[in-house]
C-alpha cells in the first residue's frame, strides 16, 4: 500500500514540477523506512502493558464499587438505628411526660395528705379541750352532787331526828303550845323549816342536772370530735394507699425511662461503631480512589500519542498543483499581506483526501469558514488539519493510520474552487506543512 501510495506521489510530484513553478517544486518523499515488525512489537508490548493498565483500572473500580456497596451498607444500618433510637425516644418521652403527670398527681396527693394531717391535729386539739372541759364538768358535777348528797343526808338527819331522837317533838310542840296561834305559828315555823330544806334539795338537784346536762353536751360534741377523728383517719388511710400506689406506678415508669435510657445508649454505641466503620471505609474509599487516579494517569501516560517522526504522507494524491502556498499573501480582496497558514492543493471534486500521519481524529465537523474539516492528532502536540472537503469519512475519536481515506476533495466553506487545504499545528500554533511534507 505504501509503495503503491509512494508511486502516485511521485508521480504527482513529476506532475507538478512539469506545472508548477519551480518554488513549489516538491521533492521526492524520503521515505522513514521503519521496521514494520519492531513497530509491531513495540505496539504489541506497549499495548500488552495499556491492556494490564486497563485490566488494573477495572479490578480498582470493582473495588471502589464494592467499598461504596459497604459504606450504603452501613450507612442504611446506622439509619434504621438512628431510626429506632428516634422510636425509642418518642416512646421514652412519653413515658417522661406521664410521670410529669404523675408527680403532679403525686404533689396533690401529698398535699392533701399534709391537709388531712393538719385537719387530723386540729381535731386533736379539740378533743383535748373537749376532754379537758369534760373532766372540768365532772368535777362540777361531782361537786353538785357532794353538795346535794350532803344537803340530802342533813334533810334526812332532821327528819330522823325529828321522828326518832326526838320522835315527840313536833307533836310536844303542838300540844306544848300555849295557844292556838303559837301552835300555828310553830307547825308553820317546822313548815318553814321544811320548805326551806326541800327548796335548797331541789336547787342542788338542779345544779347537778344542769352539771349533768353540761357534761353530756361537751361528751356529745367529743362524740362528734371522735367520729370526725374516724373519718379524718380513714381519709388518710386512703389517701396513703393512693401514695404508695403513685409511688410503686412512679417508680415503675422510671424504671422503664432507665430501660430506655440503657437501650438508647447502646444503639448510640451501635451508631457510633458505624459512624467509625463508615469513616474507615470512606479512608478505605479515598484510598482506592488515589490508586485509581494513579492508575488512570500511567495509562493516559501510557496512552500518550508520541509522533513517531518521518514525512507525512502527501495528503491529496489528486492533486495537480498548489493553489495557494503557506506564508504571507496579498489578499485578493483586502489588498492587504495576510497570512496563509496552510497548503492548498487544488484537485478534483470527490477525489480522496489521505490522513498524513498516525492519529487520532479529535475534529470532523463543519464551519462556514473551513467547510467539512477534520483535524487529527498525531501525538507530541502536532496536529493535521484538512478543510473544505465535500465528505467526511472519519469521526471524532476514531484512530486512523498514515494514509487512510479520512474524506473527499471538495470546495465547502470559504473556498473559490476545489482544493484541500491542508495545515499542521504543532505545540499550538500553525507551522509550515513543508516541514513535514519534504
Ligand atoms: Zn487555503
Amino acid at each position: 500500500m505504501r509503495s503503491r501510495l509512494f508511486a502516485i506521489r511521485f508521480m504527482a510530484v513529476v506532475l507538478c514540477m512539469s506545472l508548477c513553478t519551480a518554488q513549489f517544486v516538491l521533492p521526492v518523499r524520503v521515505y522513514a523506512d521503519e521496521d514494520d515488525d519492531d513497530d509491531e512489537d513495540s505496539s504489541d508490548s506497549s499495548s500488552s502493558e495499556i491492556d494490564e493498565l486497563k485490566r488494573q483500572i477495572e479490578e480498582t473500580k470493582a473495588a471502589k464499587q464494592k467499598a461504596n456497596e459497604t459504606k450504603s451498607a452501613l450507612a442504611s444500618g446506622m439509619a434504621s438505628v438512628q431510626q429506632i433510637i428516634g422510636s425509642l425516644q418518642t416512646e421514652k418521652n412519653n413515658v417522661v411526660t406521664y410521670v410529669a403527670t404523675l408527680d403532679a398527681a403525686m404533689e396533690q396527693i401529698q398535699d392533701d395528705l399534709n391537709s388531712i394531717d393538719t385537719a387530723i391535729s386540729e381535731n386533736r386539739i379539740q378533743i383535748n379541750e373537749a376532754e379537758q372541759a369534760i373532766e372540768r364538768a365532772q368535777e362540777a358535777l361531782d361537786e353538785a352532787e357532794a353538795v346535794r348528797q350532803a344537803q340530802y343526808d342533813s334533810i334526812k338527819g332532821q327528819i330522823r331526828f325529828m321522828y326518832t331522837t326526838e320522835k315527840n317533838t313536833f307533836l310536844s310542840l303542838i300540844f306544848t303550845s300555849k295557844s292556838i296561834a303559837d301552835m300555828l305559828n310553830r307547825t308553820q315555823y317546822i313548815s318553814m323549816i321544811m320548805n326551806y330544806d326541800e327548796r335548797k334539795l331541789e336547787e342542788y338537784a338542779k345544779t347537778v342536772e344542769a352539771a349533768e346536762e353540761a357534761k353530756q353536751l361537751l361528751e356529745e360534741s367529743k362524740a362528734k370530735l371522735d367520729e370526725k377523728e374516724q373519718e379524718l383517719e380513714a381519709k388518710l388511710e386512703e389517701q396513703k394507699s393512693k401514695e404508695y400506689d403513685m409511688a410503686t406506678l412512679i417508680s415503675a415508669k422510671e424504671a422503664e425511662i432507665g430501660q430506655y435510657n440503657a437501650e438508647i445508649g447502646s444503639k448510640e454505641m451501635q451508631v457510633a461503631e458505624y459512624k467509625k466503620m463508615i469513616a474507615e471505609q470512606d479512608a478505605e474509599i479515598a484510598a482506592i480512589e488515589a490508586a485509581l487516579r494513579k492508575q488512570q494517569a500511567a495509562l493516559a501516560e501510557a496512552n500518550k500519542r508520541v509522533y513517531g517522526g518521518g514525512q507525512f504522507v502527501w495528503p491529496a494524491p489528486s492533486y495537480t498543483r498548489i493553489s495557494d502556498d503557506y506564508g504571507m499573501r496579498l489578499h485578493p480582496t483586502l489588498g492587504v499581506q495576510m497570512m496563509h497558514n496552510g497548503v492548498d492543493m487544488a484537485a478534483p471534486s470527490g477525489s480522496p483526501i489521505l490522513a498524513a500521519a498516525d492519529g487520532q481524529v479529535i475534529a470532523a465537523s463543519y464551519s462556514s469558514s473551513m467547510g467539512n474539516y477534520i483535524m487529527i492528532d498525531h501525538g507530541s502536540d502536532l496536529i493535521t488539519i484538512y478543510m473544505h472537503a465535500s465528505a467526511l469519512n472519519v469521526s471524532v475519536g476514531q484512530e486512523v493510520s498514515a494514509g487512510d481515506r479520512i474524506g473527499s476533495v471538495g470546495s465547502t466553506g470559504r473556498s473559490t474552487g476545489p482544493h484541500l487545504h491542508f495545515g499542521v499545528r504543532k505545540n499550538g500554533a500553525y507551522v509550515s506543512p513543508w516541514s513535514y511534507l519534504k
